[in-house]
């Protein structure tokens, strides 16, 4: 049913954006009512406007806190128009309808963000304003509500078209707006009380949703809430499925380890990396990937942390793969890259990324840090007689780079700038050395000297005694199993130097 306003209250922080507004409901003979600055606002306007304390009876007080809650006005909003019990009380307690509310809530998520102190940023709660907000739009049938700065313009348009009238549709969608608002509002104080960061992601249906062929199989549906055209230039090739962008972050994270040093490239499948180097050049990081499993890189995602060159591009287009990751592309190689009609080239730009991970389970979400922690050797602790030779100590960092981005249980064995093998995802940490061994041995490594990375500790002995056998000088694991002793009694036997972290690095 269209309804004239007849009547509204505007409260708002920001007062910017606002006139238009006040003076199409002035145009319309609306009566206004304000509250302490909007009301300075509109009467420098020299527009008439009541304020809020001549309904309530009160002023402002306790510095603001309490304006607008008083029976008069959340009344004034809140009794049914067409119920007679509620028109009869209105009129008993002389509480004038108020037909449409304007807030704009005071600016919690800026100031938290300007990196202002507790008390100030607990004054920024608005208490009043996002009563009035739930107020009004839970009275949509008979009220308008407009509950942020960035609608004044679409109001202004439609009250201008139907003079300053509404239909219950546009009340009822403005209500949904509102409870947007409201929610969104409360989230951030929610996140803040929490210590939480990356507010944007836990709203993330505020997002832009970016809907995806299917799911992670085709019978599921599935949608990307994200901007990714900030982070990646898609340069060729079709559009990113639901797969390929949970490979793309697996991509990301993993090369990120690797953002300051010589050229790194490194080749993912279902998550995990199946080849991974560092070399002098773009093309002999590629070549020693590759070399690490040539039969898993088939149908990969690849990722450099630099420019792609001809001579790479040239041994990368032998390659068939979905994805490839680079800061940069020199012309030629992207030409010829660019021959295959369904590879996808990404230029990745230089974006922080949200340091925060989600998970569905249940009937909830789980939501945690991401795992930022990386241990270099400064951090080892040498837990063996022997300790690690120089180069066993660059082997042991890069295979625990790997080994953190690499799925629960988790053995990584390396080199010095080269992955050789690794068992991923598998339910014992020996059945993880096992496949790791059987792998590098199938694409012709020679074990020994190679060093060995574990996700997390030792429960026995047997980890260390397999690995030894197949030549294995250096491990790195966290350590802190009752029977780390075992282990490093037997290494000790053995002329095998290990140390310890300290920080598990589960990845499921
Ligand atoms: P003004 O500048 O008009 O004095 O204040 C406008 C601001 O006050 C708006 O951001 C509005 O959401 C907020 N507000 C209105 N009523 C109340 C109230 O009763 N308590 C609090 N804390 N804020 C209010």
């Amino acid at each position: 049913m269209s309804k004239k306003i007849q009547s509204a209250l505007i409260s708002v922080y920001y007062k910017d954006g606002l006139e238009p507004l006040v003076r199409l409901l002035h145009q319309n003979d609306v009566k206004l009512y304000s509250t302490g600055g909007t009301q300075t606002f509109i009467e420098n306007l020299g527009i008439p406007v009541t304020p809020a304390e001549e309904l309530t009876g009160y002023p402002s007080i306790f510095g603001g806190r309490v304006k607008t809650l008083h029976p008069a006005i959340m009344g004034g909003i809140l009794y049914r128009r067409d119920d007679e019990g509620d028109v009869e009380q209105a009129k008993q307690y002389n509480i004038p309808a108020i037909d449409m509310v304007v807030v704009d809530l005071y600016p919690f998520e800026e100031t938290v963000a300007s990196g202002a102190s507790e008390e100030d940023i607990i004054e920024k709660i608005d208490i009043g304003g996002i009563s009035l907000i739930r107020a009004t739009a839970k009275n949509f049938k008979d009220t308008l509500i407009v509950s942020s700065r960035s609608q004044y313009a679409t109001v202004v348009e439609l009250l201008s078209a139907k003079g300053a009238a509404t239909d219950l549709e546009d009340r009822r969608y403005y209500a949904g707006q509102a409870f947007g608002v409201s929610s969104h509002y409360d989230g951030a104080i929610n996140s803040f009380f929490l210590g939480r960061k990356d507010d944007s992601l836990h709203d993330f249906t505020s997002l832009p949703a970016q809907t995806l062929r299917y799911g992670e199989n085709p019978h599921q549906s599935a949608t990307y809430y994200g901007d990714l055209e900030g982070i990646f230039d898609k340069l060729h090739g079709k559009e990113l499925s639901y797969n390929n962008l949970v490979d793309v972050d697996a991509c990301v994270n993993l090369i990120d380890e690797f953002a300051s040093g010589d050229p790194t490239f490194a080749i993912i499948k279902h998550t995990n990396a199946c080849g991974i180097a560092t070399a002098a050049t773009a093309k002999e990081a590629y070549d020693n990937a590759l070399a690490c499993d040539p039969v898993s890189a088939f149908g990969g995602v690849v990722i450099t942390n630099s420019t792609v060159d001809l001579a790479t591009a040239e041994e990368l287009n032998k390659l068939f793969m979905e994805i490839l990751i680079a800061p940069a592309y020199d012309e030629e190689a992207l030409t010829l890259l660019k021959s295959k009609k369904n590879r996808i080239l990404l230029k990745r730009n230089a974006v922080e990324l949200p340091g925060i991970m989600f998970k569905t389970i249940l009937n909830g979400v789980l939501a945690q840090d991401k795992d930022l922690s990386t241990e270099v050797a400064s951090q080892f602790t040498t837990v063996t007689e022997k300790a690690p030779s120089e180069a066993e100590l660059k082997a042991l960092e890069f295979a625990l780079k790997v080994c953190k981005h690499t799925k629960s249980n988790t053995i990584v064995l390396a080199r010095e700038n080269q992955l050789l093998a690794s068992g991923t995802g598998q339910t014992s940490r020996v059945d993880a050395l096992r496949q790791a061994i059987d792998k590098a041995k199938a694409f012709g490594f020679d074990l020994q000297g190679a060093v060995m990375a574990s996700d997390a500790f030792f429960p026995f002995a047997d980890c260390v005694e397999i690995a030894h056998e197949a030549g294995i000088t250096a491990v790195v694991q966290p350590g802190g199993s009752i029977r780390d002793k075992d282990s490093v009694e037997y290494c000790n036997a053995n002329g095998v130097a290990m140390v310890t972290t300290g920080i598990r690095h589960f990845k499921h």
